[in-house]
């Protein structure tokens, strides 16, 4: 934020975006946070306990989806820390991908044949609770612009990559000047056809898809593939649609990644909801994930035997463009394992 921030104030024609503002006062607070959504007092040492091991964020208009009053919420449970966060259950670790064993230069991860991840932002907008970054060393995987020449050097350099796929953090955290400098950079290897963005900021602040955005990304000779991260079809009000229109109008192919989360989207008709009202805003259900096995996360597991079970109950009720793909992250595999 503050880099963004200082940015901006060096072009004096360019006012500091509306998005960055929501973001800058998002609430980092948990009285706030349960004050807000009246919510009684006994939620407020768990979200206490919680935002010590993981700051609480969240922006107004993630916020304003929420039922006020009502703990179980779908959307309040993803951004509400809970006293489970403190438990250290066996085989719940700090890095379940072991990324730092696949980075060849500084924020850039090559796991997989023909595509690379660069981290293009380490900031998010909101801070979900079953994160498995929480623990991730962003410090040191944010890389300034003499950095990011290292990184392109890399994949000017191996012609078997197609594919660019900006993620973080969350990547449009950065600001665009940055996002159109480096899509510039990538624009130039002739090797790459793609350029993937993987971000959650459309769907918590709708306002960052605005003119600056959209300005580079319909620019670009690359093809554009968009993956948000939505678990719930509460999370899709008409502000997500209308961004989401905007992105297909420059020509993205919108795709959507989901987590199977216990007591947030662990029901058949949840899922088939979900995926409805993705198809409704333009996107088509990608992956659903199994919850990484990250510290503090525990409590929102789903065991195999019962994702395989809500996953085939769903193939009964949906076409099968809008089933999901369900998947596991192992490491060391060349890409995500189907359960
Ligand atoms: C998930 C992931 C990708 C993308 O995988 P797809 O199956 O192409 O969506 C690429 N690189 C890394 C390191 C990943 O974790
Ligand atoms: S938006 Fe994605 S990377 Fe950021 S906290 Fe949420 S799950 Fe983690």
């Amino acid at each position: 934020m503050q880099e963004n921030i200082i940015i901006a104030d060096k072009c004096p024609t360019t006012q500091i975006a509306s998005w960055q503002q929501q973001l800058s006062q998002a609430i980092r607070d948990p009285a706030i946070l349960c004050q807000q959504l009246a919510l009684s007092d006994e939620w407020l040492p768990g979200a206490r306990t919680g935002h010590q091991l993981f700051d609480i964020c969240v922006p107004a208009a993630y916020l304003s989806r929420i039922t006020p009053g009502d703990p179980h919420d779908p959307l309040l449970r993803q951004v509400l820390p809970l006293d489970d966060e403190a438990l250290t259950p066996p085989n719940y670790v700090t890095d379940p991908l072991e990324e730092a064993d696949h980075q060849p230069v500084k924020g850039l991860i090559h796991k997989y044949a023909g595509r690379v991840l660069l981290i293009a932002s380490p900031n998010c907008a909101i801070n979900c609770r079953y994160c498995f970054r929480r623990h991730f060393p962003y410090s040191e995987n944010s890389p300034s612009r003499a950095q990011w020449q290292e990184a392109l050097d890399y994949l000017r350099a191996d012609t078997s990559i197609h594919e660019a796929i900006l993620s973080g953090g969350d990547p449009l955290a950065a600001n665009d000047r940055q996002l159109a400098w480096l899509v510039e950079q990538l624009e130039g290897i002739s090797h790459l056809k793609r350029l993937r963005i993987h971000t959650r900021l459309p769907v918590v602040i709708p306002d960052r898809v605005d003119d600056a955005l959209i300005g580079w990304l319909a620019s670009t000779r690359l093809q554009k593939v968009v993956v948000l991260h939505i678990n719930h079809a509460n999370e899709i009000d008409q502000a997500v649609v209308d961004a989401c229109a905007r992105l297909k109008q420059a020509g993205v192919t919108l795709l959507n990644q989901s987590v199977l989360l216990r007591g947030i989207n662990d029901g058949v008709t949840t899922l088939a909801t979900l995926s409805e009202r993705l198809f409704e805003a333009g996107i088509l259900p990608y992956y659903l994930h199994v919850l990484d096995p990250v510290q503090g996360a525990a409590h929102f597991d789903v065991p195999d035997e019962e994702a395989r079970k809500l996953v085939a109950s769903l193939r009964d009720l949906l076409p099968g463009f809008l089933m999901p793909r369900l998947v596991r992250e192992i490491p060391g595999k060349g890409s995500k394992t189907p359960l």
